[in-house]
Order: C-alpha cells, then sequence, then structure tokens
C-alpha cells in the first residue's frame, strides 16, 4: 500500500486552500496550520513528493507527520493507521518512543535529521530511555519516603505527577507507589533512591530544618554530575 496523497490528507484535515491554485500543478498552496493567518497561504504542498514545507515558519515533513502534528497523534499511531499491523518485522522499542520521549534523552534530533545514525543506534536510545526511566524512578521514589518523615502525601503525589510529565514517563506514580507497598523491593532503583532520601533527610538534620525536598534534588544533581565525570566509584 502506498502512503496517502497529501492533498487528500490536507483537505481531511481542513487545511485551506488557496483558491488560486492550479490542480495539475507541481506545488499546491495553503494556509499553514502551524503558524498560518487566513488568507496567507504560506504552506507548500507537493503531490509529487508528498511532502509539505511552510515557507513561513519552515516547518517541514511527509504526509504522516503532517497528519501527525495537527491531530496530535503519534508518529507510529498514523502509520498503523494506513499501513495496518502488517510489517515483517515488529517494531522496536526505539521506535515506539514518542517525539517528546525522545527528546528528553537528546535522540530527537537525530531521528529527524539522519535516518541511517537512528537506525543504527535503536540499541543505544533504548539503553538511554531505560537509563532516564531509571533515574526519574529513583528520585519519585526517594520524594515518596519523605512522607515518612512527615512530608504532606498530596504534595509529595502532586509533585510527582509533575515529574512524571516532564519526563514523559505515564507510569511513574504508579511504578513507585507499586514499589513502595510491595513487601520486597526488587529494583535497584528503590535502594539508590531510599539511599538518596535518607541523606537528604541527615543533610536536612545537621542543618536544622526542613528542606529535605531541596537536599534531594540537589544531591541528585550532585551525583549525576560525578557520574558523568566519571567519579561514581569514589561515592
Ligand atoms: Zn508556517
Amino acid at each position: 500500500m502506498a502512503l496517502p496523497s497529501i492533498v487528500k490528507v490536507a483537505e481531511e484535515l481542513n487545511i485551506a486552500f488557496d483558491p488560486k491554485n492550479k490542480t495539475n500543478r507541481k506545488e499546491l498552496r495553503a494556509v499553514c496550520p502551524f503558524c498560518g493567518q487566513s488568507h496567507k497561504y504560506h504552506l507548500s504542498l507537493n503531490p509529487d513528493l508528498n511532502v509539505y514545507k511552510c515557507w513561513h515558519c519552515k516547518a517541514s515533513g511527509g504526509v504522516l507527520q503532517l497528519e501527525a502534528e495537527i491531530t496530535g497523534k503519534s508518529f507510529v499511531e498514523v502509520k498503523l493507521k494506513y499501513f495496518g499491523n502488517k510489517r515483517k518485522n515488529p517494531l522496536h522499542l526505539a521506535e515506539k518512543l514518542s517525539p517528546r520521549q525522545l527528546d528528553v534523552i537528546g535522540w530527537l534530533e537525530v531521528k529527524r535529521n539522519d535516518q541511517e545514525k537512528f537506525k543504527r543506534s535503536f540499541n543505544q536510545i533504548i539503553r538511554d530511555w531505560q537509563q532516564h526511566v531509571y533515574e526519574q524512578r529513583k528520585l519519585a521514589f526517594a520524594k515518596l519516603l519523605l512522607v515518612e518523615v512527615g512530608k504532606d502525601y498530596s504534595m509529595i503525589v502532586n509533585l510527582i505527577q509533575d515529574q512524571s510529565e516532564m519526563a514523559y514517563i505515564s507510569t511513574l506514580l504508579d511504578d513507585v507507589m507499586q514499589m513502595y507497598s510491595s513487601n520486597v523491593w526488587s529494583e535497584e532503583w528503590a535502594y539508590e533512591g531510599e539511599y538518596l532520601a535518607n541523606s537528604a533527610i541527615d543533610v536536612a538534620k545537621n542543618a536544622n530544618d526542613h528542606n529535605e525536598l531541596i537536599y534531594l534534588v540537589m544531591l541528585r544533581h550532585e551525583t549525576l554530575f560525578l557520574h558523568e565525570q566519571g567519579y561514581a566509584q569514589a561515592l
């Protein structure tokens, strides 16, 4: 099955075409859905190549991306809509990450600019994503443990939800709640989270204040920094 026609997709998405377009032209002009004011036809659609480009805001891409950007669906979702699930090779985990998830681990630019490198790097991308999830769970778990020294429970839950949104890990709160309520902490991040929480509690005790949350974030950045510098062994 071929890609859907970009002109047809644009019509379905209610993009307004320039009434002066001729049907047999190589390029059709329309109002840009990303920057556009009505009656300014900055968006150029190329039916032969099935691509779009806005001469004003420089948005550009293929037909599937156009639909994904406008509807808010993920690229993979739009692809499935037209091609179903019949591929020989199932999608690699790295291909299931959304653009925003790729962005937080620093791979979005590569995906957009260097498809070949992106494909070669699937395993590294997944390792980076798992590392990101690990660090975020550790931090969220440490926050949760501060409830035990008197931090307000619903405030902590709100903080973890904010963190979940910023990290693009929708299950973050569930992940740490489940771990907390299980008898055995079966993951390393839970123990590291506990260590982080206890360190923050110690610092607050010594400083004789109640800024455990601030110390938590500070300590985390410090260990991340040392980790990046290769000093992790010294800790
Ligand atoms: Zn535009």
